[in-house]
């Protein structure tokens, strides 16, 4: 019935040195499931180092959404990240930091690493920063930004990234919302070549901020900066003079680690909080095995550290890991979107990850961008954040991994801390469109709407069964939100807001966030899949299909169309794409409206805001919903202008 459906793609010949093959995977995951104890016994004592042995594996209750993951041990993850490494690694780089201008590069080795991260650290005690305490990190990608995630670690508070493109409104909310006593940031960041002015965004943001007494800010640019001597410290000032040795807080398994703000697609952003052991120990295991990670290998993934992909994928799993990881401070398509390939030649990356919209994005571009490369180096690509579709997802593969390199369409949550369904590449058979099969530990099920798990072929609520070491463990200030949110929907289960298909293989496909999920004339239906059918046309872009009131139908189909570039909008095209909807999916799958948009509303992280579409669609325009996390407000201003439905 679904066009996604036909292809697969077997694992990889040479792929059979794998760190987990197709019968160790079956092994393992049998085993992560049947003996979690034994299991995560094994793998904790393999990917951490405590200082203190824990008294137990796990002890949760998702009826009340509590879990604790090695209870009565302690670890410093700023150890487990760096130090355990120095013997054998001190000399090898820990970070490649690739500047906006492509000629500006550097190395960063784990012994340089263990220095800034120590005297950073040293800085953040000398101004009574202490465990449990607050720091807020609203920075440019430049490697300050590791640091001082890793010196709050050291010393055991509890970082909250902002990312960098948000407004002084959306940053001041946040440090207030977790009381930030410090804020580290920089005179300005550089992306695509314009500057982005972080310290007069800060002093807004912070002049209604009075807990916040230090600023502390690295010096990226040395634009102008107004300054306030009873608050504001050079950071290279303040590092320099303090000691190039920290001795490290130590913390207990369940001590909270960071703060993350989810990134707004749905509503209000959540502080989730996450924890020290449990989140450390998925990140290092899926980091290994999703990507295949071998010694020595260059790792690249494209987040920003504002997201949780860039905590668990560019900081945390990979350094816990001992790997080199890259971190990029400008953007896809600067100079050229030539760019993300000029740089997996330069330094011979081996895994790269990256979203859908980026991907999206280059492959609007034209492919002469990316076929006047080389990339070699390339072994694994990776994918997450949203449902990508089977066209680009093909595109990933022939193009940019020229029909090479396996694809790690990895889907999980700022709530979920790691990767829940994925490929591994020496171990499942891919499927363009499709996340594939669980990670170790994970139980995914289906939930009809009464809650009853559905067996077999299916589609419903997607829900995790029991708890895994990276789990959510509260909404900062407002824990019964985290219960109201993910645990009470379905007593039991932790409630992921997504729906998914699982089809005969067992393998997943998520059809979108369960609040998008269409009901046209009785037959439910995702997003996602009417969205890929759109995208199927040469001539368009990008997509998004939403619901709008229907007076038979219940609902109708509202589909958002942006085209390529340089095409013109017509009535002929319309017609074309009702019917390519119509032979992809099934009659049921008419569109209703088309509206040409020149572009969708996304969040700052590029997802696709369906929420704000559907209220336009239903000519709800007076009530919009949050709209704090959105990259450009204008965008919804064409929309309303041009809307089809009033
Ligand atoms: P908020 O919770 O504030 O609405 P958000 O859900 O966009 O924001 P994230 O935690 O960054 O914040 O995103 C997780 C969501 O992204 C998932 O619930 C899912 O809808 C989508 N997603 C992530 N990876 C994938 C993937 N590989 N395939 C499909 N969807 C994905
Ligand atoms: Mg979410």
């Amino acid at each position: 019935m679904y066009m996604s459906d036909v292809k697969t793609y077997p694992i990889p010949n040479n792929f059979a040195d794998a760190h987990i093959t197709k019968a160790k995977y079956e092994a393992m995951y049998a085993r992560s499931i049947n003996e979690p104890d034994a299991f995560y016994r094994e793998q904790a004592a393999q990917f951490l180092s405590f200082s203190k042995p824990f008294d137990s594996v796990c002890q949760a209750d998702l009826h009340k959404g509590e879990a604790k993951w090695f209870a009565g041990g302690q670890l410093n993850v700023s150890v487990n990240c760096i130090d355990r490494h120095l013997p054998a690694r001190a000399k090898q780089t820990a970070f490649i930091w690739e500047g906006d201008d492509p000629r500006v590069a550097k190395h960063i080795s784990y012994a340089e690493l263990h220095e800034q991260v120590c005297r950073l650290a040293n800085v953040l005690r000398a101004r009574g920063v202490k465990k449990g305490d607050r720091v807020c990190i609203y920075m440019p990608m430049i490697p300050e930004a590791a640091y001082a995630m890793l010196a709050c670690a050291r010393v055991g508070a509890i970082h909250s990234v902002v990312f960098g493109g948000f407004s002084p409104d959306a940053l001041k909310d946040r440090i207030l919302d977790s009381d930030c006593k410090v804020l580290i940031t920089a005179d300005e960041g550089l992306r695509g070549g314009k500057a982005v002015p972080l310290k007069v965004n800060a002093d807004k943001a912070l002049a209604a901020c009075p807990n916040t007494h230090t600023c502390l800010v690295v010096k990226r640019t040395g634009g102008k900066v107004a300054w306030d001597d009873s608050r504001d410290v050079w950071y290279h000032e303040a590092v320099a003079s303090a000691a190039a040795q920290c001795e490290p807080e130590p913390m207990d398994a369940e001590d909270p680690l960071f703060i993350l703000y989810t990134s707004g697609s749905t509503g209000k952003p959540k502080g989730v909080l996450h924890t020290t052991a449990g989140y450390l120990l998925h990140t290092a295991m899926s980091f290994k095995y999703t990507f295949d990670y071998k010694e020595g290998e260059i790792y690249w993934c494209t987040a920003d550290v504002g997201w949780v992909t860039g905590h668990s994928y560019i900081v945390y799993g990979p350094l816990c890991n001992g790997a080199t990881s890259l971190m990029f401070e400008g953007v896809p398509t600067y100079p050229t979107a030539s760019r993300c390939w000029e740089v997996v030649d330069k330094h011979k990356v081996n895994i790269f990850y990256t979203a859908p919209t980026a991907i999206r994005a280059l492959m609007g571009a034209g492919n002469d961008f990316v076929t006047k490369t080389s990339r070699k180096s390339l072994r694994v690509l990776g994918t997450v954040g949203e449902p990508i579709n089977p066209e680009a997802w093909e595109w990933y593969y022939h193009v940019v991994g020229e029909g090479r390199c396996p694809i790690a369409d990895t889907w999980w949550q700022t709530e979920t801390g790691g990767h829940m369904l994925t490929p591994l590449p020496g171990a499942i058979a891919t499927k363009p469109g499709s996340a594939t099969l669980p990670f170790f530990g994970v139980q995914p099920v289906l939930l009809d709407g009464d809650g009853k798990e559905i067996s077999g072929v299916g589609e419903g609520s997607l829900a995790i069964k029991a708890s895994w070491p990276s789990q959510i463990r509260s909404v900062y200030g407002d824990h019964q939100r985290m219960i109201d949110t993910y645990f009470s929907t379905f007593p039991g289960y932790y409630f992921t807001g997504d729906g998914a298909r699982r089809d005969a293989d067992g393998y997943y496909w998520i059809t979108g966030r369960v609040d998008d999920v269409l009901n046209v004339s009785g037959h439910r239906m995702g997003t996602a899949e009417i969205e890929s059918a759109l995208v199927l046309h040469d001539k368009v872009a990008e997509a998004a299909v939403v619901g709008c009131p229907h007076d038979i139908k219940g609902q109708g189909i509202y589909c958002y169309v942006t085209l390529m570039a340089g095409t013109e909008p017509s009535d002929t095209l319309k017609k074309e794409l009702v019917a390519l909807c119509v032979k992809e999916i099934g009659p049921i799958a008419k569109p209703d409206i088309i509206q040409w948009a020149p572009g969708l509303p996304k969040t700052r992280s590029g997802k696709i805001m369906r929420r704000i579409l559907r209220k336009i669609a239903a000519n709800e325009i007076d009530s919009l919903g949050d709209t704090s996390t959105l990259a450009d407000p204008s965008v919804v201003d064409e929309l309303i202008e041009n809307r089809a439905n009033r």
